[in-house]
């Protein structure tokens, strides 16, 4: 599988992006991990690639403002994945297909059922209670 990330250059293109000195716990779509207190981060509006037309989606998230983190791209990124999450698929035109909560542990096989579907282009990972978009997982 592939990991796509938010590079923090997303956020230069929402005008109402706002900076936060310390921010801690909240979760980084660059590095794909958990902020730490002395780490400046963005909270911005973004949009996913995936979902297309009215299945386009516009939302919060945080970045890095200057991010010098290598997530591994090949990989699920464990430290976002301890809590139940949101798994949807989208086609290539970007029409939402299946979806559903999983849970730690089950990740590998939800994402290889739904890659099951031929169909299916690429996933998104969001969280439960608030829906946010955490990251984008395609076939590598
Ligand atoms: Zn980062």
């Amino acid at each position: 599988m592939r990991i796509h990330n938010v590079p923090p250059s997303a956020a230069l293109s929402d005008p109402g992006r706002e900076y936060r000195a310390s921010e801690p716990g909240v979760p980084l779509r660059c590095c794909l991990r958990k902020s730490l207190p002395d780490e400046p981060v963005w909270l911005f509006r973004y949009s996913p690639d995936a979902g297309k037309g009215p299945y386009a989606e516009v939302g919060p998230v945080f970045t890095h403002v200057d991010c010098s983190g290598e997530p591994s791209l090949d990989r699920l990124p464990v430290e976002l994945l301890n809590n139940p999450r949101i798994l949807r698929s989208y086609n290539a035109a970007g029409q939402i297909n299946d979806g559903g909560v999983v849970e730690p542990g089950s990740f590998d096989r939800a994402i290889e059922e739904l890659f099951n579907d031929p169909t299916i282009e690429t996933l998104q990972v969001r969280s439960v209670s608030h829906g946010c978009f955490y990251f984008a997982i395609t076939r590598a």
